[in-house]
């Protein structure tokens, strides 16, 4: 219960909402509240909280107030799911009275029940809230700007340890700059999926959760040919396209295999300024994209550029120009103007001061962020990541044979995280 309450300035708008209660809210109070209290006030259909550490005031809305209610008869702590059944709240509910205290706000309802809020949890949880103290975690970077290698990796013994710190640096890596490097990690299949699963359960597709890719054509993949692919993001194939992909080298090569990694991000900024009207319209014309192999036909119809829909800050960047299934989703009046834009993002991508190139050793893993997970608010980069690998011509005449390549072209490990998996921590989600 709360230590002290003191009965603030209320008023009641008579008639909005015939037969409302309010006959407590006509009772105006004035006293000096202590230190930490906020001061409220009846604003008709909503309650207005001034908080002396608050930099505004936050209005909630009293049905919202009522379905937020965190007691234990509306809320059940050992799942965390809600019980009150939101249906039985009135459009025009009002309460009966509204008490503060340096803890918080308890409100009475015309039913008897009360409900107690404190502070923090109405200001973390309200739209206003979350969008004043909304810090921006991500850091864009082009090539000059690449992170320096101690700010994004972390030693394998560094992730395992119990204080967590090691698994802290690399999630906050992979949301700063949309990648983390894990080192030191023995270059096998089991020691790689244990590093991994320090962060998330893996997530299973038709590719299974781990798989040995190299230069053959197990799968009908340009990803596993010789070719020379330029940077895209994977899975667009897929109505959720990985979140996070991690690569582990096994096998290094002598003379190319390098990595390119580029900012999408970055990428979407740089394009948004240049060519707004590109940008608008490739974050609103869906595309489709497949994958088709033996017995199996995957297609998604999505947008370029895909956004948090309560902020518009962008998520997502699903770029893969290989994947792309017929264009039968633009109409002839629009078609023009696709390539244009399609061709503009291309050459802002291929922009050389744009990509980053790197070369992984045996024991290093790398994870890269295709997306973030919208439901933490905060965000990340989106690199891409592919194979540098000199023209067909440039191979030894041994290795132009697409089945024994893999001396020359890296073979990779590659893993996938469960989209919605969560870490130990049930409230803490992946990025
Ligand atoms: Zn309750």
């Amino acid at each position: 219960m709360l230590s002290s309450s003191i009965l603030k300035v209320y008023r009641c708008v008579r008639g909005r909402y015939p037969g409302a209660p309010c006959n407590q809210l006509q009772s105006r109070t004035f006293s000096t509240p202590p230190l930490g209290t906020a001061e409220v006030l009846d604003a008709g259909t909503r309650l207005e909280l001034s908080h002396p550490r608050w930099p505004h005031t936050l209005a909630l809305t009293y049905p919202w107030l009522r379905d937020h209610c965190r007691c234990p008869k509306c809320y059940n702590y050992k799942t965390f799911q809600r019980i009150h059944d939101v249906y039985k709240i009135p459009l025009n509910i009002r309460p009966a009275s509204v008490k503060t205290s340096k803890d918080g706000v308890v409100i009475e309802w015309p039913d008897g029940h009360k409900s107690q809020y404190d502070y923090k949890f109405l200001w973390q949880n309200s739209f206003e809230g979350k969008r004043t103290s909304f810090k921006e975690q991500r850091v864009l970077w082009t090539a000059a700007k690449f992170p320096k290698e101690p700010l994004t990796t972390v030693p394998l013994s560094e992730l395992t340890k119990p204080d967590k710190e090691g698994l802290k640096k690399l999630i906050s890596s992979i949301m700063k700059y949309g990648f983390g490097f894990i080192s030191e990690v023995p270059a096998d299949v089991e020691s790689t999926r244990a590093a991994v699963e320090q962060i998330c359960p893996l997530k299973k597709t038709f590719y299974g959760e781990a798989w040995a890719m190299e230069a053959n054509m197990e799968y009908a993949d340009t990803a596993y040919s010789k070719e020379r692919l330029g940077a895209h993001t994977d899975t667009t194939y897929f109505s959720q396209a990985c979140r996070i992909q991690v690569f582990h080298c096994f096998l290094a090569a002598d003379q190319g295999g390098e990595n390119l990694l580029v900012d999408g991000f970055s990428v979407a900024k740089q394009f948004r300024d240049r060519h707004p009207e590109g940008y608008k319209f490739l974050s609103e014309t869906a595309i489709p994209s497949e994958y088709i192999d033996e017995g199996r036909h995957h297609l998604s119809l999505d947008t370029i550029f895909k956004h948090n829909p309560a902020t518009g800050r962008i998520k997502q960047f699903r770029y893969n120009i290989y994947d792309r299934a017929p264009l039968s989703s633009i109409p002839l009046e629009h078609m023009q103007e696709f390539y244009l834009h399609l061709r503009n993002l291309t050459s802002i991508i291929r922009n050389p001061k744009n990509e980053y190139w790197i070369k992984l050793e045996p024991g290093w893993i790398v994870g890269v962020a295709a997306a973030v997970n919208p439901s933490t608010g905060t965000g990340c980069c989106v690199p891409f990541l592919q194979k540098r690998v000199p023209p067909q011509e440039q191979l030894p005449e041994a290795l132009q044979d697409t089945h024994r390549g893999e001396a020359f072209l890296l073979p990779f490990l590659r893993f996938s995280y469960h989209s919605e998996g969560k870490s130990q921590d049930p409230h803490a989600q992946c990025p």
